[in-house]
């Protein structure tokens, strides 16, 4: 059986149900790579250029840490999924990027471009196909793997929503946006994560929130914005504004779709307090702990002062 290498990190924390059922049901094994940690990390910054950013370093670190253990690497090329969309130049080179920086590792791909008329079902299938899947299987494949994705994000969004209208679990609640790839990483998303927790936060996720609602609201706050992605960071700010008193955004150093965002939203989201985390391969974890620690005090004396208007108006 072809064993299938697919690093941990990138789009695999975004379409991780689509490709592993789809690899699954075309007759594959899949090897996914440990979750990040130091070496990982050490690596990636010393196969990556020194622009590249923090994500992609660890992308390049998932990639190595993949070599010896499968028979080809998973690395997709994804451009764009709708038409006046694009996705960040990163998606569209991780192929050409690992080829040149990787050259020993055997890659599989499949290109998703809707402005060259290349969409991903035709395009998983022919990858299944060039690898010697019948077409009726591939086809099959495709459309439980679809399904199963789907169910998966509306299941996410479903119940962090119904905590979201539920009464508070913690003293205060925190929207936490950024890409699932750096939310999910467990060097850089889930240590915030998890210390907001420990502040007594509520916390909810960019991640959590409906894509396709994310999408269309996110022209409230940007109707220019093309990144797809960022599109999506920016409507959950929109749809969760309402329901938390904090938002903390999570960039990885030098991103610049994220700082843009972040930019928009301290300029056109008013009356919440905001933050941003800038995080490089440097970062330590006393540093962020003490900025969330400040955005917490924050935070919650404002709240304390808003519940004292609302007993003496
Ligand atoms: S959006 Fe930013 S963090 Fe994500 S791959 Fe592009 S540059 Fe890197």
């Amino acid at each position: 059986m072809l064993r299938v290498g697919l690093p941990r990190a990138l789009l695999y924390h975004k379409y991780h149900v689509l490709w592993t059922t789809f690899l699954h049901e075309c007759g594959f094994g899949t090897v996914v790579s440990p979750p990040t940690n130091r070496r990982i990390l050490e690596r990636g910054v010393a196969l990556a250029v020194d622009e590249s950013c923090l994500s992609m370093k660890v992308f390049l670190g998932h990639a190595d840490a993949l070599t010896g253990r499968c028979d080809v690497l998973f690395v997709p090329r994804h451009e764009s999924y709708e038409r006046g969309e694009q996705l960040c130049v990163k998606f569209m080179a991780t192929y050409d990027i690992v080829r040149n920086t990787l050259p020993d590792l055997s890659l599989i791909t499949y290109n998703v471009d809707v402005h060259r008329g290349v969409d991903e079902r035709r395009s998983m299938i022919a990858m299944a196909r060039s690898l010697g899947v019948r077409a009726g299987v591939a086809r099959r494949a495709h459309a439980h793997a679809v399904t199963a994705h789907h169910a998966h994000e509306v299941e996410l969004a479903r119940l962090q929503q119904s905590v979201a209208e539920a009464p508070r679990q913690g003293e205060l609640r925190v929207l936490v946006v950024g890409h699932s790839y750096n939310l999910s990483d467990r060097l850089i998303g889930e240590p915030i994560l998890a210390y907001l927790r420990a502040l007594d936060v509520e916390v909810f996720t960019s991640d959590e929130v409906d894509k396709a609602a994310a999408r269309r609201t996110a022209s409230a706050i940007s109707p220019t914005m093309k990144w797809r992605y960022n599109k999506e960071l920016l409507g959950a700010v929109d749809l969760y504004r309402g329901l938390v008193d904090g938002i903390v955004f999570v960039v990885t150093f030098p991103c610049g779709p994220d700082s843009l965002m972040s930019e928009f939203c301290s300029r056109r989201v008013t009356g919440i307090p905001m933050t941003t985390l800038v995080l490089d391969e440097l970062f330590g974890e006393a540093g962020v702990r003490t900025r969330l620690e400040s955005f917490v005090d924050v935070v919650r004396e404002r709240r304390r002062r808003e519940q004292l208007k609302d007993v003496n108006p």
